[in-house]
């Protein structure tokens, strides 16, 4: 079977959720190969192992990691010349990955589809779920030409174990001086929370204009349940809360079980971002918010209230 290439989204070496679940859905449509940039394979490689990688392209060559995109590209395109027969590029969704997938289908006159939900195999190619217009219509498509280069948002599917070889294969790149037109010249380390990845948490409480400011309740939730803790767009222009935890259609898209929209009215460009979540909850004490046509469960009620009563009941549980 042609090998199916994973780019592994990974911090010094610790490979993240999204890879296990990128080479899961890999095994689906093909035989699953890690393609790795950096230098410290050999700490992920097992767990890249554990989930079915037969190999592991390795880049190891600073100048990816420190221009900006274009040399990712040129590193994928690298991987895709020296593996051959290629059934298909996983890319995990974000900003940086979704352009330099954009880039190497250029390079490769090859289709691209960005932010699919769900990837099949298919009668007429690899079958790719998505959404379209924030969230209004679901389609599928199939790649028609060349290698299909699909970028998957993250909890689309569990991670399946399956132990393979995971042999390393060096990949040799000289990064092209057009690549190197943009050097990253400083990088800030994000305050650490102690709480999940957004895009990657399994649970995610989310607070609106609707706190006032004051996060603390949906803060207090979102640890008993172990959650991740994103936010509305009012939330974040208004300085209450980071950019880095906007959820919607300027922010980030998550896909978590479980995810409670607490003080949040539910407009189009949030629930872009949330929509294919699980279960929903909304706590919203406008019981006309539009948030309650989207929700599993709803609570009509001041935040204030409903979210210390509700993290009491869980620790208790
Ligand atoms: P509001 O719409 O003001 O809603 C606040 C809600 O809180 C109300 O429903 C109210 O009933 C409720 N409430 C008030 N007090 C309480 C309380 N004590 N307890 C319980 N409920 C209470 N928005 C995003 O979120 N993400 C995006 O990525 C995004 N991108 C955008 C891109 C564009 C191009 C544009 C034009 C807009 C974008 N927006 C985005 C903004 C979006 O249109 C909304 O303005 C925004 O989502 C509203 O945030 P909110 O629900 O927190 O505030």
């Amino acid at each position: 079977m042609a090998e199916v290439l994973v780019l592994v989204d990974h911090t010094d070496g610790a490979v993240k959720k999204t890879s296990a679940e990128l080479l899961t859905i890999a095994r689906r449509i093909g035989t699953p190969s890690a393609v790795f940039i950096g230098s410290q394979v050999e700490a992920a490689r097992p767990r890249l192992a554990q989930f079915g990688a037969e190999k592991v392209y390795v880049v190891d060559n600073a100048d990816v990691t420190d221009y900006l995109v274009a040399p990712l590209a040129e590193a994928l395109e690298a991987v895709v010349k020296q593996a051959g027969d290629v059934a298909a590029v996983l890319v995990p969704t974000s900003g940086t990955n979704k352009e330099a997938a954009a880039r190497l289908a250029v390079k490769l006159e090859s289709g691209l589809i960005t932010d699919a939900q769900d990837v099949q195999p298919g009668d007429d190619g690899i079958v790719v779920t998505q959404t379209a217009f924030a969230g209004g219509y679901t389609l599928q498509g199939v790649v028609t030409q060349g290698t299909p280069i699909i970028t998957v948002k993250p909890n689309t599917t569990p991670p399946q174990a399956s132990q393979a070889g995971a042999q390393v294969v060096p990949v040799e790149l000289t990064v092209s001086d057009t690549a190197k037109s943009a050097k990253i010249t400083e990088v800030q380390e994000k305050k650490k929370s102690g709480r999940p990845e957004l895009t990657e948490a399994a649970i995610v409480v989310s607070g609106g204009r609707g706190t006032g400011g004051d996060f603390s309740p949906v803060e207090s939730f979102a640890d008993v349940l172990g959650a991740a803790v994103g936010a509305s767009r009012a939330a974040v222009d208004a300085g209450w809360y980071p950019h880095s935890n906007q959820v919607g259609q300027t922010g980030k898209q998550v896909s978590p079980q479980l995810y409670v929209a607490c003080g949040i009215s539910g407009a189009i460009q949030h629930r872009a971002g949330m929509q294919t979540s699980k279960t929903i909850v909304a706590v919203n004490k406008d019981e006309e918010a539009p948030i309650f046509e989207l929700v599993d469960f709803g609570v009509v009620g001041d935040l204030f209230n409903v979210l210390p009563q509700a993290t009491e009941a869980v620790k208790k549980a």
